[in-house]
């Protein structure tokens, strides 16, 4: 290294001391889904409680987002900061090779008694995208372990999200979603059309009862989230616990965007009473404040992995699975479901959001309403400029940052009326000026 490029670096190591964090720190963050160049620079925040950001300026903004759909408990709540820092003193991490600690292991019992059916094997990860990824090799080795079949496909949906890494962008919408210049480096599956008719459900059927190396279906319950919010209804599902069955493949519900409450029941699962093979769920595990995921099966699913051959155990382990604060704060964000009925707020809000947004159905830019649970989407009949739309919203008060055409809210299930009028007014107004 030359003396140049030495100054340079000590240039750089007095500059993350400057008082400019931002400025001088979008030199060297890459941020994510982000044109660097030419994406207007993210606005400083300084606090965030409940459902109001604080900015860096002083400006206050209502949230309608929730951190990528995460803090559903509003941010910064006391209970799970408290639960954060009690587990921090005493014992923040400890690896789970050899050694346990009370939070994981509390944490997988706990889930099995609240899944449906016999979900009751929890694999803890660090991220949803992993968290896929494990569901996928676990329905790969399913089939192997069970009598050496070689499945190694799956079939999932146009409109789906699923994660970032190799494997899930394999199984997001090939053209719509975000990978496409990946293309020719993703592993083939099999992507088909939601089965909402029985036409597409016939082409689903006629698929499993044709391929011998379907590992699973994987889809996201009722609400296809990243993809722009789309919804379908409880009768899809009952249709793919239907052909799984008779076509003896498994069923892998990601629900790390629609589990804990957010489509009106604890798991979407439960609002068409039926129990997939696998579950996964993330974001709002811990309420947003640390990161924590968990991929669970049934008895079913575990058991040709419970069995003396060494070959046959789950080969995956995460540097940081069952994180000891993140399971502690996801135990705390369990403990305020039990305190607080959350399912009750969530169906509070999803009046107000028919209340306030559905009459927007009428207006000629709108071209559908979607609400279920504390989930509201308008789609706009026209392109707008997106980033303009994300500044407006922010001078406005509020933070809402559309997907594509659609304008939608995931606001905390802890909002206030007052807060999510404010929202919805601002999506209404935004509907006018288009
Ligand atoms: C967010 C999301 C993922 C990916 O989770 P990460 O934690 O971002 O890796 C996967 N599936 C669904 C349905 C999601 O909403």
């Amino acid at each position: 290294m030359g003396t140049s490029a030495l100054r340079m670096n000590e240039q750089i190591i007095m500059n993350h001391k400057n008082a400019n964090w931002l400025e001088v720190g979008l030199d060297h963050i890459w941020l994510p889904y982000t044109q660097m160049r030419t994406a207007p620079a993210p606005v400083a925040v300084r606090r965030i409680d409940g459902a109001t950001i604080t900015l860096a300026d002083g400006r206050q903004l209502t949230d309608g987002v929730a951190s990528w759909w995460t803090a559903i408990h509003g941010y910064n709540p006391p209970a799970l900061r408290d639960a954060l820092s009690a587990q921090m003193h005493q014992l923040p991490h400890i690896m789970l090779g050899g050694l346990a600690h009370e939070q994981a292991y509390r944490l997988a019992s706990r889930l099995a008694g609240l899944m449906p059916g016999q979900l009751g094997r929890s694999f803890f990860t660090e991220s949803g995208s992993v968290a896929v990824e494990v569901a996928m090799k676990i329905a790969i080795q399913y089939w192997r372990n069970l009598d050496g079949r070689r499945r190694t496909k799956f079939v999932a949906f146009h409109g789906g999200y699923h994660g970032d890494t190799f494997h899930t962008m394999s199984v997001c919408d090939p053209e719509e979603g975000m990978h496409i210049l990946f293309a020719d480096a993703l592993a083939s599956q099999y992507i088909m059309p939601l089965p909402d008719t029985a036409e597409r459900q016939a082409a689903l059927a006629r698929l499993l009862a044709e391929k011998d190396d379907i590992a699973a279906i994987l889809i996201e319950p009722r609400i296809q989230g990243a993809g722009g919010m789309r919804m379908h209804s409880p009768a899809v599902l009952q249709c793919l616990r239907r052909l799984a069955d008779t076509h003896d493949t498994l069923l892998i519900f990601d629900e790390i965007f629609t589990g804990f409450g957010r489509t009106g029941k604890m798991f979407a699962a439960e609002t068409a009473d039926i129990v997939p093979d696998i579950m996964v769920l993330g974001k709002a595990l811990t309420g947003g404040l640390t990161p924590l995921a968990v991929t669970i099966v049934t008895d079913k699913v575990y058991a040709p992995f419970d069995a003396p051959e060494g070959e046959k155990a789950l080969m995956h382990g995460p540097t940081f699975t069952g994180h000891a604060l993140a399971c502690a704060v996801a135990m705390a964000a369990l403990d305020l479901f039990e305190r607080e009925n959350r399912l009750a707020q969530v169906r509070h809000v999803e009046a107000q959001m028919q209340t306030q947004l559905r009459p927007l159905a009428g207006h000629d830019k709108v071209a559908d309403i979607r609400i279920l649970g504390a989930v509201a989407a308008v789609e706009a009949m026209v392109d707008f400029d997106i980033e303009a739309a994300r500044a407006w919203f922010i001078d406005q008060g509020v933070f809402i940052r559309p997907l594509g055409r659609v304008i939608y809210l995931t606001p905390a299930y802890t909002i206030s009326d007052a807060e999510l009028a404010q929202l919805t007014a601002a999506i209404a107004a935004f509907i006018m000026l288009l």
